[in-house]
């Protein structure tokens, strides 16, 4: 263990957590502070690790973030919020200007990329090198680590916008703007509430046929990502599989039958729940920090 603790901050949609630890066993402090307007919300994330350097110090600063985000440090958009809905946030520069009062390794990158690091260094992926984070609340967002490493790419890993079939006579709207057929919008609690239309997520069953979409939505994620990166695991958490539980245990056999036998899917527990928790997103940047804090001192 490092003398010092490392900070990290997730910055959610709704909610942005601050946590100054070595790890999950050593959390010193955890701070919530709500996502409103950027201004606000930037200085409000600067003046707690502003108090945290001057009560403990901290060794380098993890930031995972909800994206679209740009990862190329080669471009002078690292760091920053891309186009997104979210009202003021776009081209938001979030990273360099937390890290700047600072000089400490910064790690930058998606929260789903950030809770995929976490689970293998402390959860259900400990072990492995290729692991796969998904989380389906208001979005679908998926952290695919291949080799050890988070995707890069052209972008970040958006594989909730992978199109799929729908189920034969699912003919409800899609909740996603883009495409009527993708995962997110046939799976998130966004698209679910398409499909529901006036009728309240709270009030239907476990046997309503918008679970049997859902499953089926994530089922063919799966499929996909153990016919491209093949992860020797698959962590699925977020606020609709934790509010439907009966969902998880679903989701594997209906993987098992799509691929039909071609592939072989390593045995049950596959498909599985964060071990994590609650903590997965918020420990993303803690071992995103520790990770740089790593590589600098090879
Ligand atoms: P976020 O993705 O915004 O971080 P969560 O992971 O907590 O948040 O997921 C929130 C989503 O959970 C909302 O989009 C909501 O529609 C969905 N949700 C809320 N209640 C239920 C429920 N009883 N069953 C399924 N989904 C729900
Ligand atoms: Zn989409």
């Amino acid at each position: 263990m490092y003398a010092l603790p490392v900070a990290g901050i997730e910055l959610g949609g709704t909610k942005c957590v601050l946590t100054l630890a070595h790890g999950p066993d050593t959390i010193l402090a955890q701070e919530t502070v709500p996502t409103e307007a950027p201004e606000d919300t930037l200085s409000a994330l600067a003046a707690v690790l502003a108090r945290w350097w001057a009560d403990t110090g901290f060794a380098a600063l993890g930031i995972a973030s909800f994206g679209p985000v740009c990862l190329d440090p080669a471009k002078a958009q690292f760091g920053h919020i891309l186009t997104t809905s979210k009202p003021g946030w776009s081209g938001t520069d979030v990273a360099r200007r937390l890290v700047a009062p600072y000089a400490v390794p910064m790690a930058f990158d998606t929260d789903v990329n950030g809770a995929a690091l976490a689970e293998m260094r402390w959860g259900a992926g400990q072990g492995l090198r290729d692991f796969a984070y998904v989380t389906v609340g208001t979005g679908v967002g998926v952290g695919l680590v291949v080799n050890g490493l988070p995707t890069r790419g052209i972008g970040h890993c958006e594989m909730g916008h992978i199109r799929v079939p729908r189920l034969p006579g699912d003919t409800a709207p899609s909740g996603c703007p883009f495409h009527d057929d993708c995962i997110e919008g046939l799976a998130s609690g966004t698209g679910i509430r398409a499909a529901l239309g006036d009728q309240p997520v709270a009030s239907v069953g476990p046997e309503h046929p918008v679970w049997d979409r859902v499953a089926s939505a994530v089922a063919l994620l799966c499929h996909t990502m153990v016919a491209t990166t093949g992860p020797q695991r698959i962590a699925i958490g977020g606020g609709v599989l934790q509010r439907q539980p009966h969902l998880l245990a679903r989701i594997d056999p209906l993987l098992r039958a799509s691929i039909a036998g071609y592939l072989e899917v390593p045995q049950a527990p596959y498909v599985v729940a964060p071990a994590l928790g609650d903590q997965a997103g918020p420990l993303g940047p803690i071992a995103m920090a520790l990770q740089a804090l790593a590589a600098g001192a090879a």
